[in-house]
């Protein structure tokens, strides 16, 4: 199977009906890249950067952590890569960064909001990326943004960040791509503002589905209890889509339903044209979308969504097309 999908690899990511489909990697150390090279992946579209502060033994110096990011740019070989920054707290543990114990760590003090109260932290990880990518492209993204105003918050920083590097007569980055994650689901209220504010917004569906339907995700009791292809979830997902068409604004999906065939097939039926996921998903996905005529998917699913009377589920519905395609 694995070298019938090497042999995709260079064939170019369009559907049956011509659709052009954007296919990225998640990343997070140095052994992930070679896999954007193997896989045909056009770039990186989640690089979690707190995983090499999860394997540290000791907090990540500046010098450390810019001589960390360029590497991963030099292994990428120009390909885009999409840094998030810090997304400590929650399931994602740092131990030599003991905050006090949370009740709801998932809801806790994590991400954005840890790197907003500790300002000194996110500046360090800034710069760090600043100066990593003299020269080059950086695309920068925020994680567990709630409220847009963070997003303002932390651009002023970087703004100061950049003029900081400038003053110091440092080369800066050709190029600032500025993004935020999609995992609250409060940012549906405020979709518009948010892509004024952004270049690009990314789903994070792990999260976003976690904190929807109000089931935590690393809990296997309830974990599978609701569906990620059931009506609610993909109703919210299509909106996101729309707002990205109405607002101009790319839009990409980079949580685990990328990473599977029928998961990946009901986002391309419902208008994602981009995705990242895990490296050994790339091949799969590739064969499926070569294969999926997604216009004619669209007429079928959209449909499904709207009808409040049907008691066929989306899940029925894609597995029935595709094994009729
Ligand atoms: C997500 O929440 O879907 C996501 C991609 O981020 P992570 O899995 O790192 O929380
Ligand atoms: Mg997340």
């Amino acid at each position: 199977r694995q070298a019938q999908f090497r042999s995709l690899r260079d064939v170019p990511p369009l559907t049956l009906d011509g659709q052009r489909i954007r296919l990225q990697m998640n990343a997070g150390l140095m052994v992930d890249l070679p896999h954007l090279a193997e896989s045909g992946a056009e770039g990186i579209g989640l690089f979690r950067t707190e995983l090499q502060f999860m394997i540290a033994s000791t907090m990540p110096k500046m010098e450390d952590q810019e001589a960390f990011y360029r590497n991963v740019l030099k292994q990428a070989a120009g390909k885009p890569v999409t840094f998030r920054t810090l997304d400590i707290g929650g399931d994602k543990v740092v131990p030599y960064f003991r905050a006090a114990e949370e009740e709801n760590p998932a809801l806790g003090w994590r991400a954005i909001r840890l790197s907003l109260d500790r300002p000194g932290l996110l500046r360090t990880q800034l710069r760090a990326l600043l100066r990593a990518a003299a020269g080059l492209e950086l695309r920068l993204m925020l994680p567990m943004v709630t409220e847009v105003a963070e997003l303002k918050a932390v651009r002023e920083l970087l703004q100061k960040e950049v003029q900081r590097q400038s003053k110091m007569g440092e080369k800066l980055p050709r190029k600032l791509q500025f993004g935020a994650m999609l995992e609250v689901p409060s940012l549906l209220w405020q979709l518009d503002e948010l892509m004024e504010e952004v270049d690009f917004v990314s789903v994070g569906s792990n999260d976003l589905f976690q904190f929807t339907m109000a089931v935590d995700r690393g809990n296997a009791r309830v974990a599978d209890r609701f569906d990620v292809l059931g009506k609610p979830f993909l109703r919210m997902l299509r909106e996101i889509v729309r707002a990205g068409e109405r607002n101009g604004t790319s839009v990409t999906l980079c949580g685990e339903m990328a990473s599977k065939p029928l998961s990946a097939m009901a986002l391309l039926g419902i208008g994602f044209r981009s995705v990242s996921m895990s490296p050994t998903a790339v091949g799969p996905i590739k064969a499926m979308l070569l294969a999926l005529d997604a216009g004619k998917l669209a007429a079928t699913l959209n449909p499904l969504l709207d009808d409040r009377q049907s008691s066929l589920s989306p899940r029925q519905m894609l597995i029935d097309f595709a094994e009729a395609h």
